[in-house]
C-alpha cells in the first residue's frame, strides 16, 4: 500500500482500505452507451492496483445476459416492494478481468434497453436502487463505501439515511459522481411516494423537491457524504446558474464536499501500438503507420485519397451538448475557402443527421459521416485523422479528446469543463501546450481555432512537435484512481 494512504489511514485511526461497492446503470465492456461505461469499468481494476477490494453493481441487462449468461453464478433472488408492485430481484456474480460485478436481475426491468427514457426509466432506476439496498446486507462482500453514478443510483444516500434505520446500510458512507448533471431523474410527489415511499417531509426544497418535482439527483446531492464530478472545472461550473441546471444552489451550499476528479482512459485498449482495430500501427518515434491509418480512412469513407489535406473529425453523440450547431453553422464557410477535408460518426438529433447528409452530398470526397455507432471506425478515425473537433457546450470531462491525442490526432476544443483540464492551448512560438481552444460558444471563434489549426498543418516542424506533445501525455487511469483512494478515504 502507498505510504500516503497508509498515513492517512492510521490519521483516521485504521489500518484497512475501506471495501468499496460502484453502483450505476452501465459498465463496458458489458453495457456501455457512453463515457460513464468506461469509468465504472476502469476504475475498480485501477483501484485493485492500489489495494482496494472495489466491486460493481449494475443490471442484468438483456444485452449483458446475451453475451455472458454461462459465465454468470446465481447468488440469491428475493421480492423488491416497489409501491403496490412485488418484484423479483436476482443477484447473480460475474467476475471479469479478475473484477467481481454483481448483476441485479429482473426480466421485465432490465429484459429490453438499457433505458427507457421517460417515466419508465425512473421506474426502472427505482427498482434498481431499491433492490440495491436491500441486497447489501446479504451480499458475499461488506462494503463501507458505496460510489453512486448520476442520477439513476443517486437515490442510495437519501434511502440509506432515512429508511434503514438502524441497518448496517444507514452506516455505509456514500458518494455520489455526477458524471452529467443535465439528467437528474425528475417525476411527481406523488410518483416519488408511490415507488419509494418518500415521506412528505422529504418531498420539500430543503430535501429532494426542485421546481415541483421531486428530483433524485438533488436527493442524492444533499444526502451524500462527498460529491465529486469529472473534472474540476466541471465541478467549479456546476456551481454557476449557466451550468448548475437549477442544482448551483445545494452544490454551493454544500461547497466543501464537492470535488473534481478527471477521467483516465483505457491506455490498453486505445494504443497505437498494438490496437488490432487499426491497419497500421505507429508510435511517437515512428508515425509512418499514422500516415497508413489516414490513407485507410480516406478511401474507406471515400474521401479523396490525399496525405497532404488535413482531416477534422468529430465522433459523437449529435446533441447540442456537442455543440454541433457550431459546426452546422461555419462549415459551408469552412469548405468554401480551405483546402479540408471532414469527417463525423455518430448518431443523435434527426436535423443534425441530415445537415451532415446534405453537406456530404454538396461537398463530395471532402464531407463524409456515417451515422451510426461504430467502435472499429471510432478507432479508425482516432488515428487516420489530422485534427479532433470538440466544440461542446458543455463537458463534465470528455474522453473522446484524450483518446485523440494518445493517438496524435490535434484536438480543438472549447475552453469548457474537462476540456479545459486536458487540453492546454498551443504557443507555436514556445512550442507548449496540446491542442487549439477557444473561450465562447461561437461559431466564428471555433472557425478561427480551426484556422489558426490549418496555418500550423502548413509548417510540419511546428505540427510535428505539437503531435509530440499530444502523444506525450499521460491520460492512463492510474491517476483518476489515486485521486477516488483520497477520497474515499476522506470520507471517514
Ligand atoms: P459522452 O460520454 O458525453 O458521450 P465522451 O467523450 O466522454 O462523451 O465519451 C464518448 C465515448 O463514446 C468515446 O469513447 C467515443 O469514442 C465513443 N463514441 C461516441 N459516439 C460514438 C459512435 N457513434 N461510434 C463509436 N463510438 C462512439
Amino acid at each position: 500500500m502507498k505510504k500516503e494512504f497508509r498515513d492517512l489511514l492510521k490519521s483516521k485511526g485504521r489500518s484497512e482500505l475501506p471495501a468499496v461497492l460502484l453502483a450505476a446503470a452501465e459498465c463496458a465492456p458489458l453495457a456501455k452507451t457512453g463515457g460513464l461505461a468506461d469509468v465504472v469499468g476502469t476504475l475498480p481494476k485501477s483501484l485493485q492496483a492500489l489495494g482496494f477490494d472495489a466491486r460493481v453493481i449494475i443490471p442484468y441487462h438483456r444485452c449483458i445476459k446475451n453475451k455472458y449468461a454461462d459465465r454468470v453464478e446465481h447468488l440469491f433472488y428475493f421480492y423488491v416492494q416497489l409501491g403496490w408492485r412485488r418484484e423479483y430481484a436476482g443477484i447473480e456474480k460475474l467476475e471479469l478481468d479478475g473484477v467481481t460485478i454483481y448483476l441485479v436481475d429482473n426480466e421485465h426491468y432490465f429484459g429490453d434497453r438499457i433505458y427507457w427514457g421517460g417515466e419508465g426509466e425512473i421506474e426502472q432506476y427505482a427498482f434498481f436502487s431499491r433492490a440495491v439496498m436491500d441486497a447489501l446486507p446479504n451480499l458475499d462482500f461488506a462494503p463501507e463505501v458505496i460510489h453512486c453514478n448520476d442520477w439513476h443510483t443517486a437515490m442510495l444516500p437519501m434511502l440509506g439515511k432515512t429508511q434503514y434505520p438502524g441497518c448496517m446500510q444507514e452506516r455505509l458512507k456514500y458518494i455520489l459522481t455526477i458524471h452529467n448533471i443535465a439528467f437528474q431523474g425528475k417525476l411527481s410527489y406523488a410518483f416519488a411516494k408511490d415507488l419509494l415511499g418518500i415521506e412528505d417531509k422529504y418531498l420539500t426544497d430543503d430535501y429532494m423537491a426542485l421546481g415541483g418535482c421531486a428530483n433524485f439527483m438533488k436527493g442524492g446531492c444533499v444526502f451524500a457524504d462527498r460529491i465529486n464530478t469529472v473534472s474540476p472545472s466541471y465541478a467549479r461550473e456546476i456551481m454557476t446558474d449557466y451550468y448548475g441546471e437549477g442544482l448551483e444552489s445545494i452544490l454551493k451550499t454544500r461547497a466543501d464536499d464537492v470535488s473534481g476528479i478527471i477521467n483516465g482512459i483505457d491506455k490498453d485498449f486505445f494504443n497505437p501500438r498494438k490496437d488490432p482495430r487499426i491497419p497500421a500501427h505507429y508510435d511517437r518515434g515512428h508515425r509512418k503507420g499514422k500516415a497508413a491509418c489516414k490513407a485507410a480512412l480516406q478511401e474507406q469513407m471515400g474521401l479523396h485519397v490525399d496525405p497532404e489535406v488535413p482531416i477534422f473529425a468529430m465522433v459523437t453523440r449529435m446533441t447540442e451538448q456537442k455543440g454541433f450547431d457550431l459546426v452546422a453553422c461555419v462549415l459551408d464557410d469552412l469548405m468554401g475557402r480551405e483546402e479540408m477535408q471532414f469527417m463525423l460518426l455518430g448518431s443523435g438529433e434527426e436535423r443534425f443527421e441530415n445537415f451532415m447528409r446534405a453537406a456530404e452530398y454538396r461537398y463530395k470526397g471532402r464531407v463524409c459521416s456515417y451515422i451510426g455507432y461504430n467502435e472499429n471506425l471510432a478507432n479508425l478515425i482516432y488515428a487516420g485523422s489530422d485534427f479532433y473537433l470538440m466544440p461542446s457546450r458543455f463537458e463534465p470531462c470528455g474522453l473522446s479528446q484524450m483518446i485523440a491525442m494518445r493517438y496524435g490526432t490535434v484536438p480543438i476544443v472549447r475552453e469548457t469543463g474537462g476540456l479545459r483540464d486536458t487540453v492546454m492551448p498551443f504557443n507555436r512560438y514556445t512550442g507548449e501546450g496540446t491542442g487549439f481552444c477557444f473561450a465562447n460558444y461561437d461559431a466564428w471563434e471555433m472557425r478561427d481555432a480551426m484556422r489558426a489549426a490549418l496555418s500550423c498543418y502548413k509548417n510540419k516542424e511546428v505540427m510535428d512537435s505539437l503531435i509530440q506533445n499530444d502523444m506525450k501525455a499521460d491520460f492512463g487511469f492510474e491517476h483518476s484512481a489515486e485521486e477516488y483512494a483520497r477520497l474515499y478515504l476522506c470520507t471517514f
